[in-house]
């Protein structure tokens, strides 16, 4: 981090302005609104400032500049087209420690000015340090479009109340639960209406009568790696979380995303390597969630696709605890779009199988003659310890053996590896590839090579195709 993003206190402290422009112009207004002194220094002044110097709002020194007026400033905007002047400003700011900025010479600033989406007192100031502002004001109008005008009411509003609130619940938890409960209720809808005073009595009936505040258990899906894939509600949730025990698939961005305060427990099993049981995992949850706390349970892609995601509801159910699910994109819906393979398609495939390898042998005995059908795509998660079974059962069964398949390996992140290759090569391609990996079976594959996209990171070589490697 090149800059640390602080909000200054500028009440009262003395500004120094040197020069009277348009540009000085546009920092004055933003500084104005913090009622800070502003006093510039100019020979002449723009019509607009002029106005200002009318309305007494600001005061004007109509002479050159002298390092004498830094005594007692806080910070100075050196908003001159004198180069000169502009360095020596700096080098005198840095002298006598003064924040400094000289517009539009981010070399010559000691602070820089983010962008701002002001929802007084909710402030939002984003920068990209001066590397990409184009980028940024999309990203701003992103934000802008987030929020809602009167969004800042809601925590002016919230603010009034704070000390009633603490009163009313002197137990930190139950304080929180109260404000998450508010603040997802149609409270804050009635702020963004502009109705104030039904929103008020929204917040006075729920200080009378709190429900009981018990704990709960979220089922999030994290989908298959890359955290752009979240779902806004995993986010949300992420972010209002007080336990979460997270598998590991969970990469660390995603983990990045929870609430800085939450508990994070890592649960994750891996085959072959001796870990923590599901009987333990289920017991931790109800355990956490008894205790009245939101525990979220983060797990990869979706938590109902080979997630055991089921299993632990039944659970939580049976305890009586309230439950709530949120869907993640399953690795074999993002895997594959990550690598240009539509599941289904007019002209290939008429229906898509999920199925895992894992104990394939044994649980799917009598349905290789379905699977051996070519109007189906089939994706097959955990498919390595049985790739070769998998192969030569689909091929006894009636699957050419040229059959193409893909093996994508950490789908949709930046290490992302496809491999394309014929069916009877499969136990070829899994020994090229890392985990975790999924595998693609059918002749959707074949439009891989015209849709692929998702490429050209630092790794060239990152799609492959078997025949040019073996
Ligand atoms: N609930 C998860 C699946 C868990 S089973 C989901 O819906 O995606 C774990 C298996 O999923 C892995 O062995 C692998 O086959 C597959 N998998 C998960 N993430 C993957 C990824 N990013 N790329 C490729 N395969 C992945």
């Amino acid at each position: 981090m090149d800059y640390l993003p602080i909000f200054l206190d500028l009440k009262y402290k003395n500004i120094l302005v040197i020069g009277a422009g348009d540009v000085a112009f546009n920092k004055i207004k933003l500084l104005l609104s913090t009622h800070a002194v502003i006093n510039i220094i100019s020979k002449n002044l723009c019509s607009e400032i002029k106005s200002l110097l009318s309305q007494k709002k600001v005061f004007w020194i109509s002479q050159k500049f002298k390092t004498s007026y830094l005594k007692n400033v806080f910070l100075v905007i050196a908003a001159t087209n004198n180069t000169e002047l502009n360095k020596k400003i700096f080098k005198k700011c840095s002298e006598f420690k003064i924040l400094v900025n000289v517009v539009d010479d981010q070399s010559k600033c000691s602070f820089i000015f983010p962008s701002i989406i002001n929802r007084s007192p909710i402030l939002i100031a984003i920068s990209s340090c001066g590397t990409a502002p184009v980028l940024l004001r999309l990203l701003r109008q992103k934000i802008e479009a987030m929020f809602p005008k009167r969004f800042g009411n809601v925590a002016k509003i919230a603010g009034q109340f704070r000390s009633i609130i603490k009163k009313r619940f002197s137990n930190l938890l139950e304080r929180k639960r109260f404000w998450e409960k508010l603040f997802n209720s149609v409270f804050v809808q009635n702020i963004i209406n502009g109705k104030e005073k039904e929103a008020i009595c929204n917040l006075e009936k729920m200080i009378d009568k709190p429900d009981a505040l018990i704990g709960e258990i979220i089922l999030v899906g994290a989908g298959p790696g890359n955290s752009d894939l979240l779902t806004l509600r995993a986010l949300q949730v992420m972010q209002e979380a007080d336990v979460v025990l997270y598998d590991n698939l969970i990469s660390q961005d995603i983990l990045n995303l929870i609430r800085r305060d939450a508990k994070c427990i890592y649960v994750g099993k891996r085959a072959g390597i001796k870990s923590i049981t599901q009987e333990k995992i289920i017991k931790l949850l109800i355990f956490l969630a008894k205790q009245g706390k939101k525990v979220v349970r983060l797990k990869g892609g979706d938590s109902f696709i080979f997630g055991r995601g089921g299993e632990e509801l039944e659970a939580a159910k049976n305890a009586n605890i309230n439950i709530q699910v949120i869907p993640g994109i399953t690795a074999g819906i993002g895997a594959s779009a990550y690598s240009g393979i539509p599941l289904t398609h007019r002209n290939y495939a008429e229906g898509v199988v999920f199925i895992t390898g894992y104990k394939c042998m044994k649980n799917i005995k009598n349905n290789w003659p379905i699977l051996s059908d070519s109007s189906y795509t089939l994706v097959i998660y955990m498919a390595r310890l049985q790739a070769l079974e998998i192969s030569k059962q689909l091929i006894l069964h009636g699957r050419l053996k040229s059959t193409p398949i893909a093996i994508i390996s950490q789908g949709t992140t930046i290490n992302q590896e496809v491999i394309i290759g014929r069916l009877d090569e499969i136990d070829k391609i899994f020994k090229l590839i890392v985990s975790p990996s999924l595998l693609i079976i059918g002749n959707v594959v074949a439009l891989h090579k015209k849709l692929e996209w998702f490429k050209d990171f630092s790794n060239t070589q990152n799609i492959k195709n078997i025949s040019s490697i073996i």
